[in-house]
Order: structure tokens, then sequence, then C-alpha cells
């Protein structure tokens, strides 16, 4: 599969094609790993970068690490700057650029790490930090200092692959019940040493689900490997989610990739970040969440873009992801719609806008289309007290009431 294209005077100049490549390479992902973007003359290979591009990549090349895969370069537009793929993958200035409240940390991993690699904020569950290696250093990275920054990583390198401290600190915990291994990303280790720190999971009895945030699925499909889905078969329930941003990125390989971890009982579910420039189109976002539908990922959030240093020229309003939200509820299968949110220090919040308001009269719903209805104790009861002395008058079913009758009209 090539993205190639022509030039408007119809002529190709000779960048790489995947056509070029054998299936033998193409299919093994530690030949992608090997042969990784990381200069302008690889990049040269697969697109024609502009001016600002050359510029950034020099400007940036000491602050932020930089890595794309041929899998993830074959999809970007030789051409265009702004093909979507492309603005994930390719530094850009505006990394350089202060904006006011960006911060390297803003979700606050910083402040709620127990030990090395252990973030415990909520309750039941912590998420572990493995690695801070990842197959392609996404520009709108929300953990930017710890997986692109090339100073930056949250946590010792000194301790190198020692688990044995976090596994101690959720062995010690037994409220822990939800472990999320993140980074980096999880699956940049071989399978020998991920299955070490699954396994060191799975003797914790308290430890009921693992969970794994990789976005190999869509960077480097090649990587979900039957001997790999085998082996996190072993220790489920074992959960995965991934991170498409665009629908250009559901392809043959990452649709494989997908039905391979389903077919091992590893339920996939997606987050995506609303990215100016990127998927802040109602059209982008509802053809993406019906995509994911259609491979059987489940759309699970859409997270606003953090304040990050570095990041926040992907950035757009609030108002703008009230605008997608409202694009896709009701307008696509309802569990296709997924939950927006905004990453704070408090945790993650919801912050679609609500489709009721409370009335002096009761509720007043609206739907999809704007359409407005006023809910009150006679039709369903909004409190407590009114559940329980009842409806104050015989419903009139013909008023006020839904049309929904069935499971297959709600
Ligand atoms: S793969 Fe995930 S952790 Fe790694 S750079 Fe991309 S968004 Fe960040």
């Amino acid at each position: 599969m090539s993205q190639m294209s022509t030039e408007p005077d119809g002529i190709r100049p000779s960048l790489t094609r995947r056509e070029d490549i054998p299936d033998e390479q193409w299919n093994d992902w530690r030949w992608h790993m090997r042969k990784r973007i990381t200069n302008l003359d690889k990049a040269r290979e697969w697109i024609r970068p502009t001016l600002l591009e050359e510029r950034a990549i020099a400007e940036t090349a000491g602050k932020y690490r930089w890595s794309v895969t041929p899998y993830y370069a074959s999809l970007m537009d030789p051409y265009d700057p702004g093909c979507p793929v492309r603005q994930q993958a390719v530094p850009a200035l505006g990394e350089l650029l202060e904006f006011s409240g960006a911060e390297v940390d803003p979700v606050g991993d910083m402040y709620y790490r127990k030990t090395n690699r252990v973030v415990h904020k909520y309750p039941d569950r912590v998420i572990m930090l493995i690695t801070e290696a990842c197959p392609v250093y996404c520009r709108h990275c929300t953990r930017k200092f710890h997986t692109t920054d090339v100073d930056g990583t949250y946590f010792e390198r000194s301790e190198g692959e020692d688990f044995s401290e976090d596994l101690r600190y959720i062995a010690g915990h037994p409220e822990i019940r939800d472990v999320l291994l993140t980074g980096g990303d999880p699956l940049s280790y071989r399978d020998g040493k991920l299955e070490e720190i699954i396994a060191g999971l799975r003797a914790i009895p308290s430890v009921e689900i693992i969970r794994i945030g990789s976005r190999f699925p869509v960077l480097l499909p090649q990587r979900i490997t039957p001997d790999l889905c085998a082996m996190l078969a072993r220790y489920h329930p074992v959960w995965l989610n991934t991170h498409f941003n665009h629908p250009k990125e559901i392809t043959p390989e990452a649709e494989r990739a997908v039905d391979r971890l389903l077919r091992h009982g590893i339920p996939v579910g997606n987050q995506t970040v609303l990215l100016r420039g990127i998927n802040d189109e109602v059209d982008t976002m509802r053809r993406l969440m019906t995509e994911l539908l259609r491979i059987r990922v489940r759309p699970y959030y859409l997270y606003h873009c953090d304040n990050v240093t570095g990041v926040s020229h992907f950035m757009t309003s609030i108002e703008k992801g009230w605008e997608i939200m409202e694009g896709l509820q009701g307008h696509i299968t309802g569990f296709g719609v997924p939950q927006y949110v905004l990453t704070t220090r408090l945790g993650k919040i919801p912050i679609a806008r609500p489709y009721h308001r409370e009335t002096p009269d009761g509720l007043a719903l609206r739907n999809y289309r704007g359409e407005e209805m006023l809910v009150d104790d006679s039709v369903c009861p909004l409190t407590e007290s009114a559940a329980a002395h009842g409806f104050r008058h015989a419903p009139d079913v013909t008023e006020n009431r839904t049309t929904a009758t069935g499971e297959g009209a709600r």
C-alpha cells in the first residue's frame, strides 16, 4: 500500500515506496525499528520536506527526540505538510514557542509518583511508566517531557530494568485492582522482558486487570505478532487501549493487528486526542469513530489536548470540542461516541455539554437535533422522594413521553 501521489506537474520523484520493500522486511517489526527515520536525509526518502520542516528538524534536534517508522512514514503525504499523519510525526517550529500556561507535567504524574515508575492517582488503580521508548515520537505526546524531551524522563535510568520496588508497592496496596502499563510504549520491550513484568503483576493476588496503553497498532502494527498475543493471553484479563487520531491511520495492517488482539481475547479501546489541524472537524471525527467500530475498536476517550510544553500549538478550544461531540452524539452509533475529557491534576474530568438542564418545571431535555421536551414527575420521578411516593397522578402516555418502546428503539 502506498500513499504516493504525484506533484501538480505529474512528475513523481524517486521517493521510497512500499512496493520497493520486500514483504519479508515490511512485515518484520524489528526491521522497521532498525530503519526508523531519525534525520533529514532519511526523511527525504519518504517526503519532500518544506523549508519550515527542515528548520524545525534542525532546531528541535537538541531538545526533542525524533523517530518515525517506515510504516508510519508510508502513510504520510510526501508533498503536503498539512497531512494529518505527517503533522503527528514531523517536528514543527511550534514546539519551540512558549505558550502561556504550558507545563511539562500538567497531569501531575510527578506529584502522584510513589516509586520510580508507579503513579497512584486514583484509589483502586495505578499506572506504571515502564519505558520512555516509542516507535514514533508523536509530536503531540502528553508525556513529551518523558518520551521526547532529550533529557527529561520521569524515572531514574540508573534503576535499569529492575521493577521489584514497583511490584512491591503494588503488592503492599491491596486496594489496587487495576494496573495500566504505559510509558512510552510498553510494547517497545521484547516479549521476554514484557512477560516478566506482566507475570510479576499477575502474581499479586489483588491485581484483577492489567491494561496496556500502546500506540503500536497505529505506528507499527507489525509488532502485534501471534507470539506477543499468545503471551498476553496467558495473563488474562488483559486489555489494550490504543490511540488512533485520524481515519487515514486505519489501514489493512492496523486492522489485522486489532483482529489478532481480539481473537486472543484482548478487548481493544481507543483514545483520541483532539488536535488542531489534524482531526478538529466533525466529518473527520465521524469517519474516525465509524471506522474504529468497523474494525471492532471501541472509542473510549476523546482527550482535550493538554497545554503541554512543546505541544500547545495543537490545542483547540473547548468550544471546538463541544462542536465535535455534538456532531457525534446521535449522529453515529451510541457506543461509537467517546467520552470527552480534560486531564487535570484532579484526574480526568468529563467536559461534554449536558443534554439536560434543570428548570422550575422539571428537566428540559434536548436531542441531537436541538429539539426540546420537558420531563417532570408525571413522566419520570426526578427525585428519590418522588419515586418513593409514586407518580402524583396517572401518567398521560400521549404527552411528554419518549417514543421509545423497546430495546431496538433505545
Ligand atoms: S506512542 Fe504514545 S507515549 Fe509514545 S510518543 Fe506517541 S503518544 Fe507519546
